[in-house]
């Protein structure tokens, strides 16, 4: 966590990278104590179809970050010609594999198979991307879940920094699955009024200024400006985007500094949070499945 100052709000940037740090030391403790009783270690499967550069070093990072807290992790690599009965196969072996705690199929899959039928397809037990339907009605029910980790280390940010929700004015920017519409949820849960906006919402910019909490889920360079913040917000920016072999964010992040009141940067922002609670939710997945 870092501060700046150029207007007259001191701005306090994120540090992502420690805040996931220190989380997963705690994993590592936890997962220690577990062997340490004679229990297996939790274990999360991933499950890559086809050979996208970019897929590959997600699952690359995940599996890495698995290892590090004494996770066990395994791969399944499909060809990019496989079928979704291939992909379902697999991911029914993996259903019935008592050794599995957690199941993730990255995205995004070939044109032929359908990410919705395969979310549905994974044992919701196991469902630590909190992709399928049962997990996501029980979050719009407000029940205990796998949530999916983007939007639950978002969570985890505005909590360690004291953010308050409850009856804040939420605004988030991107209806999507796994980012706008759980994280909207998430901080319905809270308390917070939310308004959700999309690539139809009229007048974006005055919205986004009358928020307390901004949440921009996006993926359009540097799309929300200094003057779409209201002095002093929360703003969380998810969105990145390569430009010219640059990762850039949704929010005008040097122009933001001196406006908002706390900042994530697109880089060591939300990014290590996110496979923070990938672990989090392998875990949890574990203790319910095996009652540790
Ligand atoms: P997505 O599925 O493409 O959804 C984008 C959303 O933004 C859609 O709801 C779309 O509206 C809305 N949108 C597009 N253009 C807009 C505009 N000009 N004004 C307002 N809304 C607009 O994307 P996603 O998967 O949620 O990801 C969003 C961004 O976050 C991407 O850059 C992605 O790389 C990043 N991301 C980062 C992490 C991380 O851990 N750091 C994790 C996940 C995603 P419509 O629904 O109307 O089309």
């Amino acid at each position: 966590m870092s501060t700046a100052a150029s207007g007259s709000i001191r701005t306090v940037v994120v540090d992502g990278l420690a805040l996931a740090q220190e989380l997963r030391a705690q994993l590592t403790s936890e997962v220690a104590a577990l062997v340490a009783q004679g229990r297996r270690a939790p274990c999360l499967a991933v499950v890559l179809v086809g050979d996208d550069p970019a897929s590959a070093s997600y699952i690359k990072g995940k599996r890495r970050a698995c290892e590090r807290v004494g996770m066990a992790s395994l791969e399944h690599k499909l060809a990019a010609d496989s079928t979704q009965a291939d992909v379902l196969a697999c991911v029914d072996k993996l259903n019935r594999d008592d050794g599995v705690d957690g199941i993730l199929v990255q995205l995004p899959l070939p044109k032929q198979v359908s990410a919705n039928a395969i979310a549905s397809a994974i044992d919701a037990a196991k469902d630590v991307d909190g992709v399928g339907p049962l997990n996501a009605g029980r979050l719009l029910l407000g029940e205990p879940g796998l949530f999916p980790c983007t939007p639950l280390g978002i969570l985890e940010i505005l909590d360690r920094h004291h953010v308050p929700l409850d009856g804040a004015h939420a605004v988030v920017v991107g209806r999507s699955m796994i980012v706008g519409k759980p994280v909207a949820l998430l901080l319905q849960r809270r308390n917070a009024t939310v308004t959700m906006c999309h690539s139809r919402t009229r007048d974006l910019a005055a919205l986004c200024r009358s928020a307390d909490v901004l949440v921009s889920a996006v993926g359009v360079p540097r799309l929300v400006k200094a003057d779409w913040i209201r002095p002093g917000a929360a703003v969380i920016d998810v969105g990145v985007t390569e430009v010219d072999g640059e990762i850039v964010g949704d929010v005008d992040f040097e122009a933001a500094q001196g406006v908002a009141g706390l900042l994530t940067p697109h880089r060591r922002g939300v990014g290590p949070m996110t496979i923070t609670m990938l672990l989090r939710n392998t875990l949890l997945a574990h203790r319910q499945r095996t009652g540790a």
